[in-house]
């Protein structure tokens, strides 16, 4: 008995500690059933498994509410893109602390790109510029129900450029996209290849490149954020998805939806879940795989 239980310790251990466990729904119904093997032998009652449910109920629920509306807003942040191997710097902090000698929200600050630009671009170039990333089936459902003509906006928080890799095409990024750049004297856009190409990226006219992301210490733009206040106030229908909610004001937008189809598909628990209609909480891709494509 006592070998069982150091033996399952162990395999819990690894399995919590492998990568991306955290997005993956697969691996959490597996950590969850592990877990409830421990609390039998401990001689306690199983946890709820909740990552064991098959949320096949709340999919027919989700597909239902998309068959009947035109009116469809999404709201994205940071899981969206994980599926797609962006990893979620907020998340890894230590991981990068151990390579650079400042926490990414220093480094990623309007003060740290005037100060320290060459450094600043180092660390921009190494982790937000991220090759041959794909869209996943989240972004490429997103696209098909504009196209079907039931989303009429994807807000996101995301600068990755994914959605519109999907297709998608009214995309209101609120923290800019890396896809652009420009020049901060003349206002000259420049491409991602200015920004790859040199140390510290400069324009024709001598003056700094800086994306076109909004960095810590900046404001978001007031008139995109009066947008997507606008289509979430409009909105019948409005799915949160990959989004603790805990950037502001950000995620103060959420307050303008006054409708009663506010779902949530979430891999954790978030401060906004007792007012959400429909709750799903397992990997968006997978959910949205299911009830769109
Ligand atoms: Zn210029």
């Amino acid at each position: 008995m006592k070998g069982i239980k150091r033996e399952l310790n162990n395999t819990i251990k690894h399995v919590a500690q492998r990568e991306n466990f955290a997005t993956d729904a697969y691996t959490l119904g597996y950590l969850q059933a592990l877990l409830d093997v421990k609390a039998a032998l401990d001689g306690k009652s199983p946890a709820a498994g909740m990552w064991m449910k098959s949320w096949d109920k709340e999919i027919s629920a989700l597909k239902k509410i998309i068959n009947d509306s035109d009116n469809i807003v999404f709201f994205g942040g940071a899981g969206v893109s994980t599926e797609s191997g962006i990893p979620d710097f907020r998340s890894v902090d230590g991981l990068y602390n151990q390579e650079y000698d400042y926490p990414p929200e220093v480094i990623l600050s309007s003060s740290f790109f005037r100060e320290k630009t060459a450094e600043f671009y180092k660390f921009y170039r190494n982790k937000m510029i991220i090759d041959g990333i794909k869209p996943n089936k989240a972004h490429h459902a997103l696209a098909k129900l504009e196209a079907d003509g039931k989303l009429r906006a994807v807000i996101t928080q995301n600068i990755d450029g994914l959605h519109q890799a999907a297709g998608s095409k009214n995309v209101l990024e609120l923290h800019g996209s890396v896809a652009r750049n420009f020049c901060t004297v003349c206002r000259k856009p420049h491409s991602l290849d200015t920004i790859l190409a040199s140390k510290v990226p400069h324009c024709e006219c001598g003056g700094l490149v800086k994306p076109d992301v909004v960095l810590y210490e900046e404001r978001l733009n007031q008139s995109l954020l009066q947008q997507a206040a606008d289509y979430i106030s409009r909105a019948d229908v409005v799915i949160i998805g990959g989004t603790s909610l805990s950037v502001y004001p950000a995620a103060g937008l959420i307050y303008y939806y006054t409708g009663d189809k506010l779902v949530m598909i979430n891999n954790s628990e978030t401060t906004f879940d007792e007012r959400v209609n429909l709750m799903i909480r397992t990997s968006i891709g997978k959910a949205l795989e299911k009830a769109v494509l």
